[in-house]
């Protein structure tokens, strides 16, 4: 009842106020972060924080009142520089007498305790309460930029807070002094990017008798690192609660081709296994139907004669995508529907993975072009262009995406059909007026297999019964439809 009542007390931000007035909250919490970086600004609920081009998307999710406080939930996307463009998730929440206080202690509380490990990771300037250490992880060489946030929660008398602190810490993690290191070396964490600096958080709340744990990596919970770093007997002192949250930035080290260390079959599937497809959702890499063909599982490497056979085909194949089908898989998971077994087809090309909509990433075996990934969009917009320079990159490139949660795509699906189709239903009940209030909800309005896509040309027989693409599934999804609506195509049936 209590949780209940919560809720309709709270507001969402975007009733209580203006779109985009000073008075937004969204606004006042990027103001608020940008005051904590030299040079930043401020458009819209955006902080550009400078650090080579990282910018804060903020917005206020809650303010709660409660006992005469008032709660603030304030959700981060971070992007932008070394830290990628997929966006990051981060969240905090701030407290105070009204609405403006408890953004701004919130948004202030967040960006001291972050802001220097930003600083120190992306701009290498040094900040006397962050520490570096190199670290290599799966053979991949990185440096650690960390700072930690700790609180002391309990009854008077229990002693000096720092020293209850101290010891707690010192009991759990010993003389490396970091949750992080303790994480780094559990050999728990997901493959971590080359590419893109990595954000890292580890969290334990230590009673005397319970201990809570949570790992994340770039906003994802990772709940492989969260049963398998903490373990062990609970060292929380008598009547206390101790609070020890840690941030990290790992920077990759060593340039482009120091990094460019060979996937490995076991730390991939770690990696893979590590997804959580039971509590996904359409516009995550492992929530939508793609996902489900096939179930993060790597299929079977290619035998010697496999090879020789593809490599009478195609010539001899790029190196890295060689090791990769002898060493680590030979179909399964990856990009969209996931990998397919390779052969040459065509004008001498091996297809990668279909995307659904008549999109097919492929490897390029041309000589001006030898092992650069394209993507084919001749169902979508039409659009042939290079995605990455190596196999490599771009399975990385992917994975890396998949982590983030969001939807990975090179082309406009706005000129996919599904688009289409979902834009003459909307015209045609605006113009007979049962369109309804916005936000626009047109669940009910096609049944199951509603839509059905028919493949024109490209890599699968003409007239396939297609799939659609994650764009498109994601759309859909903001519609209300579920991919039921899609009537199962070719990929899916494989
Ligand atoms: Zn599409």
């Amino acid at each position: 009842m209590f949780g209940r009542r919560r809720r309709e007390q709270a507001r969402s931000t975007s009733e209580s106020v203006g779109a985009a007035g000073p008075d937004n909250p969204d606004v006042v919490l990027a103001q608020t972060i940008a005051r904590h970086f030299e040079g930043a600004e401020v458009s819209g609920s955006a902080a550009a924080i400078g650090l080579g081009g990282v910018i804060i998307d903020c917005r206020v999710d809650q303010l709660v009142p409660t006992n005469g406080q008032v709660a603030a939930s304030l959700f981060f996307n971070i992007s932008g520089g070394a830290l990628g463009t997929a966006p990051i998730f981060a969240s905090s929440s701030g407290y105070g007498t009204s609405d403006l206080e408890a953004i701004v202690e919130g948004g202030c509380a967040w960006s001291c305790s972050f802001g220097p490990v930003l600083r120190s990771a992306l701009a290498d300037e040094p900040e006397p309460d962050v520490d570096t250490f190199d670290v290599a992880l799966d053979g991949r060489p990185f440096r650690a930029h960390v700072a930690a946030l700790n609180r002391l929660m309990g009854t008077p008398g229990i002693g000096e807070p720092g020293d209850v602190i101290r010891r707690t810490r010192e009991a759990l993690v010993g003389d490396d002094r970091w949750l992080t290191r303790k994480v780094l070396d559990s050999g728990t964490l997901p493959l971590v990017s080359t590419a893109t600096a990595t954000v890292l958080s580890a969290f334990v709340m230590e009673l005397s008798d319970h201990r809570t744990v949570e790992v994340k990596v770039n906003g994802r919970e990772w709940v492989a690192s969260n049963l398998d770093a903490f373990a062990g007997p609970h060292v929380g002192a008598e009547g206390t609660a101790t609070l020890m949250r840690e941030l990290a930035v790992l920077v990759p080290q060593g340039g482009r081709v120091a990094r460019s260390v060979p996937f490995r079959r076991d730390s991939l599937q770690r990696t893979l296994d590590g997804f959580e497809p039971a509590t996904a959702e359409p516009w995550r890499a492992d929530g939508w139907q793609g996902w489900s063909a096939h179930r993060g599982a790597l299929g079977r490497p290619l035998d010697v004669a496999e090879v020789r056979a593809l490599e009478a085909a195609a010539g001899q194949l790029p190196p890295d995508y060689r090791a990769f089908l002898v060493d680590v898989a030979g179909s399964g998971a990856g990009p969209g529907y996931g990998l397919i077994r390779p052969a040459v087809v065509g004008d001498g090309v091996i297809p990668l993975a279909h995307a659904g909509c008549g999109v097919t990433w492929i490897l390029r075996l041309d000589p001006d072009h030898r092992g650069e990934v394209w993507v084919d969009a001749a169902g979508a917009d039409e659009t042939f262009t290079q995605v990455a320079p190596t196999f490599s990159e771009w399975y990385d490139d992917w994975l890396e995406s998949a982590l983030r949660g969001g939807v990975w795509s090179q082309w406009d699906n706005s000129a996919c059909a599904t688009t289409g189709v979902l834009n003459q239903l909307i015209t045609s009940l605006d113009e007979r007026g049962e369109l309804g209030p916005r936000p626009i909800n047109l669940q009910g309005r096609i049944g199951p297999g509603g839509i059905a896509l028919s493949l024109g040309a490209g890599y699968l027989p003409e007239g396939s019964a297609g799939d659609p693409c994650h764009p498109c599934v994601a759309l859909a999804s903001r519609f209300g439809l579920g991919p039921a609506i899609f009537s199962p195509g070719v990929l899916l049936q494989r």
